[in-house]
């Protein structure tokens, strides 16, 4: 058998990145310094393999959503990003300095991970202003943050008497208090109900179009596919793919669903479909054939050929998270 599209990708994930040269990238210029870069980076806690030989470069400018399964090795690495964790083995470069010299960049790093701890009983803003005191911070950015995260208005408020997505665009302000230049959430949209990820989402693009690079990890493809140009697919530790979310999309495998009054009709119709070069199966009553949708026309017009009235035919795609499915042979949880 084949080995899926997206799995040959994998074996390419590195070159993706020169890609953008000729693909191009409105954010991105050619030749500038990605905002992360990994080599071989693995961290072992004991007998567990929480990270292993991931190497990724995540260009600067853009919304990189890192994505896998729980316990795929997402918090690790960003725990290793941030110099919290020690690497077992490889090397970490962050905006262009590497994790053994963490006071280089990560003035310039905002994160947020594992859910933001606030003073319950203290208002967002006054939380804020201790923060920024604490991190030598101006004060008078407390104000500019709190509109900046759709908080104007309520930002007398106790933070007790905020609602989870609140508290997240709070967490998230009190990351961009130094200004930085990469922002870092890990699975932000825990928690949050559709409305609260809108939110999230939204703020998020906008600190791209502000110039802010962000890493925002996820266990839901669907989630970051709203948001992310760059993909990083984590499975067990391991790197499944890299790259663009458009390339990762176009990797997607189309199917011709068919219907007709019987099965020997159905036979035939995966006859015609052979002569084309394309595979079906009957799966659930249908025809499925593993073919573009341009070939719906032509597959239609044989089939009269061969006397074949076709009861229905419609394309499908499937989802980011069914061909995430396929990459890990439907291990996901
Ligand atoms: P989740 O979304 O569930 O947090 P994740 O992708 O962020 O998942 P990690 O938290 O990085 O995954 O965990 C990866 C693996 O490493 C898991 O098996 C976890 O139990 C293990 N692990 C993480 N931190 C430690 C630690 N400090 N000591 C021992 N094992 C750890």
């Amino acid at each position: 058998m084949n080995p899926p599209a997206v799995l040959q990708e994998r074996d390419e994930a590195g070159s993706s990145f020169e890609d953008r040269e000729t693909r191009g990238h409105p954010n991105v210029p050619p030749g500038a310094t990605p905002a992360i870069r990994t080599d071989n980076l693995s961290k072992s806690y004991g007998r567990i393999h929480a990270v292993q030989g991931l190497t990724v470069e995540i260009p600067a400018g853009i919304v990189a959503g890192f994505v896998g399964p729980n316990g795929a090795g997402k918090t690790t690495t960003i725990r290793m990003l941030l110099s919290l964790v020690r690497p077992t083995e490889g090397t970490v470069e962050v905006l262009g300095s590497p994790s053994t010299r963490p006071h280089e960049y990560l003035p310039r790093v905002g994160a947020l991970i594992e859910g933001p701890a606030f003073y319950p009983g203290l208002s967002a803003r006054r939380n804020l202003e201790i923060l920024a005191e604490l991190g030598g911070f101006s004060a008078e950015r407390v104000g500019q943050l709190l509109t900046r995260v759709g908080l104007e208005g309520r930002e007398a408020d106790v933070v007790k008497t905020y609602s989870m997505g609140m508290r997240q665009r709070l967490g998230i302000a009190a990351a961009l208090l130094p200004d930085p230049a990469l922002l870092i959430l890990d699975e932000p949209a825990n928690g949050l109900d559709p409305a609260g990820i809108l939110e999230i989402r939204q703020l998020i693009r906008q600190l791209k179009e502000q110039g802010v690079t962000v890493l925002v990890s996820s266990h839901l493809l669907s989630e970051v596919e709203q948001m992310a140009d760059w993909i990083i697919l984590l499975h067990r530790g391991k790197l499944l793919y890299q790259g663009w979310l458009e390339d990762l999309l176009e990797q997607r495998q189309n199917t011709l669903l068919v219907r007709a009054s019987t099965q020997q009709e159905l036979q035939i119709v995966a006859a015609e479909a052979r002569k084309a070069n394309y595979e079906s199966k009957l799966k659930d009553g249908y025809l499925s054939i593993l073919a573009p949708p341009e070939f719906a026309g032509q597959l239609n017009r044989s089939a009269m050929d061969a006397g074949v009235v076709l009861t229905e035919l419609h394309s499908e795609r499937p989802s980011l998270e069914e061909t995430f499915f396929t990459l890990t042979d439907g291990e996901q949880k």
